[in-house]
């Protein structure tokens, strides 16, 4: 079973070859003696797993089950589940208890899935190595001394790890993709306002957005099925038809153009990783693809960009958090002002308040036009180089990580080194594009290594026809990481 795709689990169910009961307490059972040489998970509550467990069971035998009625899902701490502490791994947020769902718990608790409880991630999802979170670092299933990647760090780690055969995570600058890249597993970051944003604790409002982490791609076009859909909430929720995103899995990709993009396939990208990279290429010219050489020369301005415009709304949204309302509140002060300050000084870490300090200084007076408005113009320049190269092919493809996971520890003391870790992802969210990340191989020491599809605004069903065909060829996303399968 912890091998089984969706499909089959939910075949499984249905043919009453397991309950959904069994197999939550499998996890659960999982969890519990993984979890703490992992850290993927900060808070369960096998109670209130169990009892979804139950009434996804009842709709089985009344026979009114979805496709995913009964599975299990993990869902990344940002997103706010009724009755369930959701911290963000903030120290901030951490006896909040959320009053309601998110809009993607909704759909997924509607669709009749089983939340196994709340992963680890990066302090309000800033980070690439999920050593930014308040309840310490999730460790990568692979070589438990390498990060696992962020800011999904927790859920990527638990759908490697098999102790979730599904999660949710959120994407602002790479945080779906990359760490999906670092665990060998399949992650979406969908087009922006595709995946309602209500409930998903804010970082970037612009470029914030939720999707699926599975193992494959026809995974993750279930999950996306469950979870799009406008949202009157969001106030930048796309109105669209419903799409079913599986539609197209099947389809030959004789004569789909994939762009190689020269900038994904320059100096800094790890060697193993470009090696891989051009062999996955190879694969996709089996399969009848076409490839053209494209480029998207303002790239390399993304990374600059996103550190202007991601910390100034981070810098706004954050202003929330100030001991009055909910959250955290310091237990010693003087007066108003001194409260404010000491709260948010002993509930941030550092990475938070380094982001906090770079957004408000670029909102300030004086370098507003120098820095935030010059970036939201180079971000319109980098929008327009994605645009013109889907003028020549249909998909983009490239690494999704320069480097396959790193040690722990080992950036943490170099902001610029660690944020340099989503040069291929960033650009993706700054033009709001839709970005998949699939298990391409490993490098010498055994690491996954990430193949990043990108995709034109909603081409996601084409994305994972794209990743889907590739998954019927290999078979790197069905790896298990060695010490995890029994232990
Ligand atoms: N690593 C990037 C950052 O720290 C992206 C994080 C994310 O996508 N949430 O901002």
């Amino acid at each position: 079973m912890l091998n089984s795709s969706l499909r089959a689990l939910a075949s499984a169910l249905a043919q009453r070859q397991v309950s959904s009961v069994e197999l939550t307490r499998a996890y659960l059972a999982r969890i519990e003696r993984l979890n703490p040489r992992l850290n993927a998970f900060v808070t369960v509550d096998p109670e209130a797993s169990l009892a979804q467990a139950r009434a996804a069971d009842q709709r089985l035998a009344r026979s009114e089950a979805g496709p995913l009625t009964g599975i299990p899902v993990a869902h990344k701490d940002i997103f706010c589940a009724k009755g369930w502490r959701t911290t963000c791994g903030s120290k901030m947020l951490a006896n909040f208890v959320a009053p309601y769902d998110a809009h993607v718990v909704e759909r997924l608790n509607a669709a009749g899935m089983v939340s196994l409880g709340k992963t680890n991630m990066d302090e309000f999802a800033m980070g690439s190595s999920n050593e930014t979170s308040h309840f310490g670092p999730v460790r990568n299933p692979w070589a438990l001394d390498r990060v696992p990647g962020g800011s999904s760090g927790g859920s990527a780690c638990a759908v490697a790890a098999r102790l979730a055969p599904a999660a949710t995570g959120t994407d602002t600058g790479g945080s779906i993709r990359q760490p999906a890249a670092l665990c060998g597993i399949s992650g979406l970051k969908p087009t922006y306002g595709l995946v309602s944003r209500y409930g998903m604790i804010a970082f970037a409002s612009s470029l914030d957005q939720g999707g699926p982490m599975a193992r494959s791609a026809e995974d993750l076009a279930l999950l996306l099925n469950a979870m799009a859909g406008f949202d009157p909430r969001d106030s930048t929720s796309l109105e669209r038809e419903p799409e079913d995103y599986t539609r197209h899995l099947d389809n030959p990709l004789e004569g789909v153009r994939l762009g190689l993009p020269r900038e994904y396939f320059a100096e800094g990208v790890a060697p193993e990783v470009a090696r891989t990279v051009e062999q996955a290429v190879a694969v996709f010219r089996e399969l009848g693809c076409e490839t053209v050489e494209v480029s998207l020369p303002n790239m390399e301005l993304s990374v600059p960009v996103y550190y202007v415009l991601a910390p100034a709304e981070a810098s706004s949204n954050l202003a929330r958090y100030d001991g009055v309302r909910y959250g955290y509140r310091t237990p010693q002060y003087r007066d108003l002002l001194d409260m404010y300050m000491k709260t948010r000084a002993e509930g941030f870490g550092a990475e938070v308040k380094r982001r906090i300090l770079i957004g408000t200084y670029v909102l300030s007076h004086g370098y507003y036009d120098a820095y935030y408005l010059q970036a939201q113009k180079l971000r319109r320049l980098i929008a327009q180089d994605f645009r013109r190269a889907f003028e020549r092919c249909d998909l983009l493809l490239g690494p999704t990580s320069p480097t396959t996971a790193f040690p722990l520890g080992s950036r943490l003391s170099d902001p610029v080194q660690m944020y340099l870790s989503d040069i291929f992802t960033i650009a993706v969210n700054l033009a709001g594009l839709p970005g998949l990340s699939i298990p391409a191989g490993f490098d010498a020491e055994g690491l996954p290594v990430g193949l990043q599809i990108i995709g034109n605004y909603f081409a996601e069903a084409r994305m994972l026809n794209a990743a889907h065909q590739y998954q019927r060829l290999t078979d790197w996303h069905q790896r298990v990481p060695p010490g995890i399968e029994e232990g």
